[in-house]
């Protein structure tokens, strides 16, 4: 059985590889399998998004049995769950880090830190040739900080605040953030998931 990763992101790969490689075999990224697509992620939530993307690299990747694809962000409870799934472009089109990590502080000035509430969040879909897809959810609570705390990591990692830890996303080291990340709970839950199945 072969399985497509719908990311180039080597990081993101290793840690999939870890977990299925019992169920399939043959793993490769988009680029290893030659496929080159930006898919429009336009839907209303993570689900719609990942499954999107899932379901349309499977269809170009004829020789692939299975594709994996995710999507993820940030939701901050007194934005009613913004920027969600606009997290990647907050500050607009073509905007980066800095730019979407200036609006988050900016529109979230005059909220008081009881309020400060949030959660990353990383939805994982599993699109099979002859079998239903697999959807799976992982979050992570935090809080959104005044400003920016640690180097590591990226997007919105120094503005959260991750209490267990006492500290902000950016200031753990990359395999720290991976045993507690939404993308960590995700990958978890797909494997229990593969399990069930
Ligand atoms: P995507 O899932 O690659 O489309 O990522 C969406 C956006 O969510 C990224 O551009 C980041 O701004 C944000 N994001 C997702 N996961 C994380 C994380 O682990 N740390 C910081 N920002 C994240």
């Amino acid at each position: 059985m072969k399985l497509i990763l719908a990311t180039n992101n080597a990081h993101k790969a290793k840690e999939i590889q870890a977990i299925l490689t019992p169920y399939y075999a043959e793993l490769a990224t988009m680029r290893e399998a030659g496929l080159d697509i930006e898919v429009d992620e336009d839907g209303a939530t993570f689900e719609e998004n990942a499954l999107k993307k899932a379901n349309e690299v499977l269809a170009l990747a004829q020789d692939f049995d299975a594709a994996l694809a995710d999507d993820s962000g940030l939701c901050v409870d007194a934005l009613g769950g913004a920027p969600g799934v606009y997290s990647a472009r907050f500050a607009g089109e073509g905007h980066d880090d800095a730019a979407n990590n200036a609006k988050l502080m900016d529109v979230m000035t005059n909220v008081p830190e009881r309020e400060r509430g949030c959660r990353f969040v990383s939805v994982i879909a599993l699109a099979r040739r002859g079998a239903p897809p697999i959807i799976v959810r992982g979050e992570c609570e935090g809080r959104v900080l005044f400003g920016p705390r640690g180097t590591g990591g990226f997007g919105y990692d120094p503005y959260f605040y991750y209490a267990p830890l006492g500290c902000s996303f950016a200031e753990l080291t990359e395999a720290d953030k991976n045993k507690v990340s939404h993308r960590a709970r995700a990958l978890q839950a797909l494997q229990a998931a593969l399990v069930r199945d």
